[in-house]
C-alpha cells in the first residue's frame, strides 16, 4: 500500500475562515454517539467546516474515542450525528497512518476497481464486498489548517472513500446491487432501532 501525506502550503496562514459566535458542536461533543441506519444526518449531506477552533478539536477527540470503543479504522462526524465534513481514520494496526482530514475531497479515482469487503459502525453486523476505485488522490485540511494532498491505494483508499461518501450522504450499503441490499432488508430493520435506544 502507498500512502503519502504531503504537506502542501508548510506555515501558511490557516486557510480557513475564522467563523463568528460559539460553535455548538462544544455542546453535543458531551453527550456525543454513534448513530445508526436510519438517522436523518447520515442522509444529509454535511456542511464545510469554516474555522480550527476548540469545538472542532474536541469532536475529532470525541471521535477518535468512540472509534476505538467500537474497534473501527474510520469514522465521519454525521457517524455521531453531526453535519460536518470532518473524518478520521487509523489503520496503524494495517501498518498505515491516523489521521483527521477536514473538508477531505477526493480529486481523481483510478479506472482500476476493486471488491473489498467493508462493514460500517453505523450498519453493525453486517459486512458486504463493495467495488470502488482501487486509487485515489486526495485532497483536505490538517489540524494545522495546512492543505495536503496525497495519492492513496489499499486499505488507506478503501477507508477514505467509505468515510467520504458520509459526508454526501451514501452508505456503503446504498453501493450494493438491489437484490443484495433487499436481502439485508431484515437486519436493516433490526438496525433503525438501535436509535431509538438511550
Ligand atoms: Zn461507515
Amino acid at each position: 500500500m502507498e500512502y503519502d501525506l504531503t504537506k502542501e502550503g508548510g506555515n501558511d496562514p490557516v486557510p480557513l475562515m475564522e467563523q463568528k459566535g460559539r460553535n455548538t458542536i462544544q455542546e453535543e461533543t458531551g453527550n456525543i454517539r454513534l448513530v445508526y441506519y436510519g438517522n436523518e444526518t447520515l442522509k444529509r449531506v454535511a456542511r464545510e467546516i469554516t474555522a480550527i477552533d476548540d469545538a472542532l478539536v474536541e469532536l475529532v477527540d470525541s471521535m477518535y474515542r468512540i472509534m476505538y470503543r467500537s474497534g473501527g479504522i474510520g469514522l465521519a462526524a454525521p457517524q455521531v450525528d453531526i453535519s460536518k465534513r470532518v473524518i478520521v481514520i487509523d489503520i496503524q494496526g494495517k501498518k498505515g497512518p491516523s489521521f483527521p482530514l477536514i473538508n477531505p475531497v477526493i480529486l481523481e479515482s483510478s479506472e482500476a476497481t476493486e471488491p473489498y469487503e467493508e462493514g460500517c459502525l453505523s450498519v453493525p453486523g453486517i459486512m458486504r464486498d463493495v467495488i470502488r476505485p482501487v486509487e485515489i488522490l486526495a485532497k483536505g485540511v490538517d489540524m494545522d489548517g495546512n492543505e495536503v494532498e496525497f495519492e492513496a491505494g489499499g486499505l488507506l483508499a478503501r477507508v477514505l472513500q467509505h468515510e467520504i461518501d458520509h459526508l454526501n450522504g451514501v452508505l456503503f450499503i446504498d453501493r450494493l446491487e438491489d437484490h443484495v441490499r433487499k436481502e439485508l432488508r431484515p437486519e436493516l430493520k433490526k438496525i433503525r432501532k438501535l436509535n431509538r435506544e438511550p
